[in-house]
């Protein structure tokens, strides 16, 4: 068969453990024998970010940069148990954090939905993307235990001397404080990169933080939001979507009644808890997919879920293993869908939408990994192994292939 011609490289970035098994499988099954694309590799498995002292992470997202779409394996975030297991020179950093904080990016999580697995809440019947705020707030908080009676209060100084000086609290009895931030460039890149998304998706717009409590801190996002829709209003008029702005607990509350389709911008720990909640209401972390935008409009393509440690341990001991290839084959389906276009090339975008229909159609077709057995209706009998399914994707994709004879006949 011929290939297919790629014009730009995409940045592949390998990984670890049952994730860079599946990885190898994907690209040597379905990607490399129908595209001829030149593949600008990173190794970002454990040991390479080891004795590159991490460099390698660096360079990657620098790629990605100066190419503008990458796709990425799940790595592992090594915590003191890791650095033992793979004798580290030391914790590095989340890869993830690393790459998102040199493209300032957002990330968006998106469920990959089936006609045979009904979402746990009914409504749901197209996608509730999350777009997480991923700086400060909490995460960068500073915290103090009172132990003694005391007062605590917050103090601003600017280099001339003291400017502003308010009372916390009083303490009388024992309690705990906690003093956080967040910077106005970081929300606006945010808030950019959440319109880009939306406008990219043809999706709603709804963000929502606490403004009636926290008038200046969370009515500071609100006002950033603001400023940044109505800048590019006339693109929500052309595109037909809507920009709503509603207090947290009204968006939770109406999410469980909207029928989807729309990207839900959230605060950094509204969206830790809600891409969870989310997750789990779509059923299955092997059917998310997950992609980091920057407001410069980089793209990173990856799997909601990790590297799947347990079964990697089962298949180093040589026991079959029957792990969801599904959100990985989608990042590079998303990655090459945006390379196509951005290169402008319908044959590049029509073949990552016939990998996606390949993979779907098996899941459809209740051919699936152990994991969704129990969520398919009607529920199948059997599963495939890791191996069998990435095997029956390639099979539909070359049949799919065969009969789309505008892909062979145009000429980009
Ligand atoms: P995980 O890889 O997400 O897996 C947790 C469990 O979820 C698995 O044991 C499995 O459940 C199920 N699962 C997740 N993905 C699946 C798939 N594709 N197919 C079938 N089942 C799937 O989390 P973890 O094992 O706790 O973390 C392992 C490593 O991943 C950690 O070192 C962490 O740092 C890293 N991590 C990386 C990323 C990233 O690079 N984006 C994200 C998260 C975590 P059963 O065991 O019940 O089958
Ligand atoms: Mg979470």
């Amino acid at each position: 068969m011929q290939r297919i011609v790629v014009k730009n490289p995409i940045v592949e970035m390998d990984g670890d453990e049952m994730a860079r098994v599946i990885w190898g499988l994907i690209k040597e099954k379905l990607i490399v024998p129908f595209l001829d694309i030149k593949l600008d590799y990173y190794d970002l498995g454990i040991k390479n970010r080891d004795q590159t002292e991490d460099s390698i992470t660096v360079e990657a997202a620098k790629a990605i940069q100066s190419h503008g779409v990458g796709v990425k394996c799940a790595t592992i975030t090594p915590d003191a148990q890791r650095v033992t297991e793979y004798g580290l020179k030391k914790a590095w950093a989340s890869p993830n954090a690393t790459i998102r904080s040199i493209l300032d990016g957002t990330v968006f999580r998106k469920p990959i939905m089936v006609k045979n697995i009904r979402p746990a809440v009914r409504s749901w019947k197209k996608p509730i993307i999350i777009g997480r705020h991923a700086y400060g707030d909490i995460y960068r908080a500073v915290e103090l235990q009172v132990q003694e009676p005391g007062k605590v209060e917050l103090v601003y100084s600017t280099s001339q001397g003291e400017k502003e000086r308010i009372l916390l609290n009083e303490f009388r009895t024992p309690g705990v404080v906690m003093g956080m931030y967040n910077l106005e460039k970081s929300i606006r890149s945010f808030a950019r990169s959440c319109i880009n998304y939306a406008l990219g998706e043809k999706v709603d717009l709804w963000f929502s933080m606490k403004d009636t409590i926290s008038k200046t801190y969370h009515g500071c996002f609100k006002n950033i939001f603001e400023e940044e829709v109505s800048a590019r209003q006339n693109e929500f008029h052309q595109i037909g979507i809507e920009y709503r702005y509603l207090l947290i607990d009204d968006a939770a509350a109406q999410m469980m009644k909207k029928d989807g389709n729309v990207l839900w911008a959230l605060s950094n720990y509204d969206g830790d808890v809600f891409s969870d909640v989310v997750a789990a209401g779509f059923g299955s972390l092997g059917m998310m997919s997950s992609v980091l935008v920057s407001p410069d409009g980089k793209y990173e393509f990856e799997a909601a879920h990790g590297t799947v440690r347990r079964h990697y341990y089962e298949h180093l001991k040589g026991n079959p293993t029957s792990t969801n290839s599904v959100a990985s084959i989608f990042a590079w389906s998303g990655a090459i869908r945006k390379r196509g276009e951005l290169d402008g090339s319908r044959t590049v975008t029509l073949f990552a939408e016939l990998l996606e229909r390949a993979t779907l159609g098996c899941v459809e077709d209740a051919i699936v990994t152990k994991d969704l057995v129990p969520l398919i209706r009607p529920r199948p009998k059997a599963f495939k192994s890791t191996e069998g399914f990435i095997e029956a994707v390639a099979e539909r994709l070359i049949v799919l292939l065969g009969s789309n004879q505008t892909l062979w006949n145009s000429k980009g």
